[in-house]
């Protein structure tokens, strides 16, 4: 089902050029520009920031784009209109969005977008990068003073975004992840940048490392300290870019001759899957979206007919998506705001670690190892074929199964091999500073430490 055109003030008909403004989804903020949206994070109102109007497009509209940055600079150039940032788009996605996103055909009719070849192994490098190249060019030069990006992490974001601001003049990255909860390699990856980043271990879950940050976010006697940002899974700097591999592949397919593929997403906090719904709304041609959860239920109920009852999570086997509240959700809503309708456009199925683990096994024996997160959407996958669907798929591949070596390993009886990058961070010497999950330890961590100085 198309979404485009369902909501009242969508821009109709073609690509439109005016400037684009982002609202609040819960519609108690003043509209404002892309470069504000990024640097705010979060609305005033407690809402997330959407665009104000959808562009609509057609397939002819990328005639002659066809790598991921061209793709990209095609899809968002209606999302940066009128911003001071719209004249560095074209260089933000070459240098952010320059990464392999291989469709790997695993069975008649289905691919596997492959997410995972960027430095950090996991599909979020691409908004962490893209966030860090928008940032570095909304900076002004005349200030000294250092941008601490805080972002708390279930695993791979934390890792994600190190990566793309280690390093970077101006700034310094501070990573809350939860303490035992994330894999050991997960673990060594955050410790393992140093300079301008830092891995603070929390005796707590993901929720109390995310309630630590947004209350961080919110503390203005804190910022005027320290100047904070964010790049958390909420940052429509990491949505807007993430919708470009889904039209990458929807294009591919729709030039091959198919029909609009279906969409098999692993999802915890829905900011990949959305961007699928959301580049579906723009008029790319995309089929049904279908999330693929771990045990955490609270979108599965949910799509089964149940009211939306956000609740704690529970630790999984796909660690990066124990997520009982998934925040992308309001944006869910903001698009489709009637739920019969909602429900009719996307679908949600729960996988259980028992599940993980057997759908791991039965792949591996065919030949494919996967991560515990992309073994949901194999197995939603294999629940459709066995119920005779047989259309055009697309399982979305999220993370490198070596980023989980503790828990392939020993199902497969042998080593699974690291990507380059992924092993020379994990040759690096690891250190992460543990405190409790109190504010008043994260305050004194971010204080105590004079930040860096900026390089020249
Ligand atoms: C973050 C993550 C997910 C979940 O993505 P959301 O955008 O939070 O839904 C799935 N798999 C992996 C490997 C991840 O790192």
């Amino acid at each position: 089902m198309d979404l485009a055109g369902r909501r009242p003030g969508r821009a109709g008909g073609r690509v439109s050029n005016g400037p684009m403004t982002y609202v609040s989804t819960r519609g108690h903020a003043p509209a404002i520009g892309l470069g504000a949206a990024l640097v705010a994070g979060l609305a005033p109102d407690g809402g997330l920031y959407v665009p104000a109007s959808l562009p609509r497009f057609d397939v002819a509209d990328f005639d002659g784009c066809d790598s991921l940055p061209a793709i990209a600079s095609r899809l968002l150039r209606p999302f940066f209109a009128g911003d001071a940032l719209a004249d560095e788009l074209d260089a933000i996605c070459a240098e952010a969005l320059d990464l392999p996103a291989p469709l790997r055909a695993i069975a008649q009719d289905t691919g596997l977008l492959e997410l995972f070849h960027g430095p950090t192994a996991a599909f979020k490098d691409f908004a962490a990068r893209f966030l860090a190249a928008c940032f570095a060019r909304l900076r002004p030069r005349d200030v000294d003073a250092v941008r601490t990006v805080l972002v708390a992490t279930s695993g791979d974001t934390g890792a994600a975004v190190a990566a793309a601001f280690h390093r970077r003049p101006g700034f310094r990255v501070v990573i809350l992840y939860p303490d035992g909860r994330v894999s050991p390699r997960q673990a060594h990856q955050l410790g393992a940048f140093g300079d301008n980043v830092r891995a603070l271990r929390v005796a707590g879950s993901f929720d109390d490392c995310q309630a630590l940050v947004k209350r961080a976010l919110a503390d203005d006697a804190l910022k005027a300290r320290v100047a904070l940002t964010s790049a958390n899974s909420i940052s429509l700097g990491r949505l807007l870019p993430q919708m470009a591999y889904y039209a990458l592949t929807a294009l591919q397919h729709r030039r091959a001759g198919g029909a609009p593929p279906l969409f098999i997403v692993p999802t915890g906090n829905l900011g990949n899957a959305f961007a699928a719904i959301l580049a579906r709304a723009c008029g790319l041609p995309i089929g049904a979206v279908v999330l693929a959860t771990n045990a955490n239920r609270t979108l599965p109920d949910f799509f089964a007919g149940a009211d939306y009852a956000p609740r704690a999570s529970v630790a999984t086997l796909a660690n990066a998506m124990d997520v009982g509240a998934p925040s992308n959700f309001e944006r869910l809503r903001w698009l489709c705001p009637d739920d019969a309708d909602l429900r009719r456009a996307v679908t949600a199925e729960a996988v259980d670690d028992a599940t993980i683990r057997t759908t791991l096994r039965a792949y591996a024996e065919r030949g494919l190892v996967v991560c515990p997160h992309t073994a949901t959407a194999l197995h939603v996958l294999d629940r459709r074929r066995a119920a005779g669907d047989h259309g055009d798929a697309v399982v979305v591949a999220t993370a490198h199964p070596a980023k989980f070596d503790t828990i392939i390993e020993p199902l497969l009886g042998h080593p699974v091999d690291t990507p380059p990058a992924l092993a020379a961070l994990l040759a690096r010497p690891a250190e992460a500073e543990p405190i409790r999950a109190d504010y008043a330890d994260l305050c004194a961590a971010l204080l105590a430490h004079p930040e860096p100085a900026p390089a020249a």
